[in-house]
């Protein structure tokens, strides 16, 4: 497929999701849109670029061996990364110097490495005569299914216990880098992504009680993002509905 054949496809995608958002919003009886985050793991950045070129600006990647080298080839287009994977704590240092956000937050060791990585961003930056940068979005990854403790590796479905957030949250909310801007999820398998999601924003007004700026909630892939609409997000990630279906589950 050359590239003019590609552009017309990803507009056609992404004009049928951006649709579907409006439509949820006014079945929602909701006044504002949720922000749509493309995401682009396994396509190349020249999708990033042409989607970018359609207004969309914020994008998300859940591998830094892939993230990295994608946004370093973006640099002059300067788009939003948001970080949705599970992440180590020894590749904070490379995540923070792309991403604006990590919505992966599920456990005290990694909000650790994420601060002091972003210490160290800021050092490295000023050493080279680069601004500083902002403080970076955290989202806690919240695991919706009560049935799983332990989600498989890479199945992006992992995430904190709900009896864990609020020590989590006090932890981000302490460190001078780290914003605590809410919560983020994905719906369980077995279960009705409505139920699941219905949960989610009730561990979000929960959080909001002790961090009432934290209001990010972060649901809704392509297969369920009219729910995600309905239960109040604030931010969906969706990936094949706009780039179409992903070579190979990873
Ligand atoms: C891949 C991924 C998405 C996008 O999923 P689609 O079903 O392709 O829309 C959203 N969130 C996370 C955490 C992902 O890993």
């Amino acid at each position: 497929m050359d590239d003019v054949e590609r552009e017309k496809e990803l507009a056609g995608n992404l004009k049928r999701v951006r649709n579907r958002i409006a439509e949820a919003v006014r079945m929602a009886g909701r006044s504002e849109e949720p922000e749509l985050i493309v995401v682009t793991k396994y396509f190349p950045a020249s999708d990033v670029r042409l989607l970018a070129g359609m207004g969309v600006s914020e994008f998300g990647e859940n591998r830094d061996q892939e993230a990295g080298p994608k946004a370093a080839e973006l640099e002059d287009l300067n788009p939003t990364w948001h970080f949705i994977g599970q992440l180590q704590g020894n590749k904070a240092k490379s995540v923070v110097r792309y991403a604006r956000a990590v919505q992966s937050v599920d456990r005290q060791s990694l909000v650790s490495s994420l601060a002091r990585a972003m210490e160290n961003e800021q050092l490295r930056r000023a050493s080279v005569g680069q601004s500083s940068r902002e403080r970076l979005d955290c989202y806690l990854q919240v695991n919706l299914d009560p049935h799983n403790d332990e989600a498989p590796q890479g199945s992006g479905r992992g995430g904190a216990r709900p009896e864990d957030l609020q020590g989590l949250a006090d932890v981000v909310a302490q460190s001078p880098w780290l914003v605590l801007a809410g919560v983020m999820a994905v719906a369980p398998v077995r279960d009705d992504a409505a139920a699941a999601f219905d949960r989610l924003r009730g561990i979000s007004d929960n959080l909001t009680l002790s961090y009432p700026s934290a209001t990010a909630i972060s649901a809704g892939m392509s297969a369920d993002l009219e729910q995600a609409v309905a239960a109040g997000a604030t931010h969906l990630r969706i990936g094949s509905d706009v780039l179409g279906a992903r070579a190979t589950v990873r």
